[in-house]
């Protein structure tokens, strides 16, 4: 489970690797919060596929395919339901306890034995530095084994937004290219030491051989199998798999241009995040509908050395077709510096007490 961060779709990518390898993924996830995404809302651009299931349902697609992944319900964590959907509107989104005890319950609900966070941490997670992210991590770490879980944390970058896509439709599209073999490193680097930390910790396996494993189910296509397996038992529509443009075709689409050269040393991952929101991706009240096909399509990342007039970013939307806002915030997100710039780490301490 992640804290939550700027083009996270992790969950789609880790739960059929580890469902590969015959350990059962019974997952709850989240909504979009604040400018953050939600596996919930990514899941539901798949046309059909059902977030909400009774516990019978989700035990027996969990126990047949090795994966089930919902929502919060009224079922099983009544409260963090209700209180998640007042997070953003009383200005408590990224309050310690709230964040523990609103992923330690769904966790502890939907019965997980081992349960592997992915704390974030940097300008687009809600923990902004190393020391908040850690003491995060070791609230949560706590509750686990307070309840016998065996529970780690890995403690990652979110100074850049993760993987080049960002909106729903258009992450699940980028999670499909992971598991079919390609897609951006960063995205594939995190799903593959996530997914080992699952495997080691869930059957005792080395680490390294628990990676070996990992390794070998994604590049075999298994893992992609496993995927399409998932998303069919629970209703949803695999033939948009097919054609992926269609599945994320928006009405307008808009290209953003460099007005200056140079390197760029710095993106605020957490006013991407709200550009994205602005197209659609996201909602400023908890009833805002969500645009599936809204988002952005990263061309330049930090590090990069970019042209004027060089296009560093795509956006789309359905819904808005003046783009000026979005562009704007777009743009003052971004640092640029005359000489190359180093990247911080993407994975950055590991929190197993
Ligand atoms: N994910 C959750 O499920 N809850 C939070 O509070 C933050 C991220």
């Amino acid at each position: 489970h992640s804290t939550g961060g700027v083009g996270d779709k992790t969950t789609l990518v880790v739960a059929p690797i580890v469902a590969s390898l015959r350990l059962t993924v019974a997952k709850m996830s989240g909504r979009g919060l604040g400018h953050t995404g939600g596996t919930v809302d990514k899941l539901e651009s798949i046309k059909g596929y059902k977030t909400s299931l009774s516990s019978d349902e989700f035990i027996k697609i969990a126990q047949k395919c090795g994966i089930a992944v919902v929502g919060q319900t009224g079922n099983f964590a009544p409260a963090d339901k209700k209180i998640y959907a007042l997070r953003d509107v009383t200005a408590t989104v990224d309050s310690i306890p709230l964040i523990a005890s609103s992923i330690m319950s769904k966790k502890l609900a939907a019965g997980a034995n081992t349960i592997v966070l992915d704390v974030k941490t940097g300008s687009g997670a809600f923990m902004k530095s190393k020391e908040q992210a850690v003491k995060l991590a070791e609230c949560m770490v706590d509750i686990g084994k307070r309840y016998g879980r065996k529970t780690a944390a890995l403690i990652t970058n979110m100074d850049i937004p993760l993987g080049n896509n960002i909106g729903n439709s258009l992450e699940v599209k980028e999670a499909v290219e992971v598991l079919r073999g390609k897609g951006p490193n960063d995205l594939r680097e995190i799903c593959i030491e996530l997914s080992a930390m699952i495997v080691s910790s869930s059957t005792d396996k080395p680490f390294e051989e628990s990676k070996k494993s990992v390794k070998e189910v994604l590049s075999s296509g298994l893992a992609y199998k496993k995927f399409l397996e998932w998303i069919a038992a629970q209703g949803g529509d695999v033939s948009v798999f097919d054609n992926m443009d269609r599945f994320c075709k928006p009405k307008y689409i808009y290209e953003i241009k460099a007005n200056v050269c140079g390197y760029i040393s710095y993106m605020n991952a957490e006013e991407i995040g709200k550009s994205s929101v602005v197209l659609g991706a996201g909602r400023n009240k908890k009833e805002d509908e969500i645009d599936y096909t809204a988002g952005i399509i990263m061309k330049k990342k930090t590090g990069d050395y970019v042209t004027m007039g060089e296009t560093l970013a795509v956006m789309y939307s359905s819904t808005v077709n003046d783009f000026s806002l979005a562009e704007k915030m777009y743009l003052s997100a971004l640092e640029f510096s005359e000489t190359a710039v180093k990247k911080s780490p993407l994975m950055i301490d590991r929190v197993t007490k």
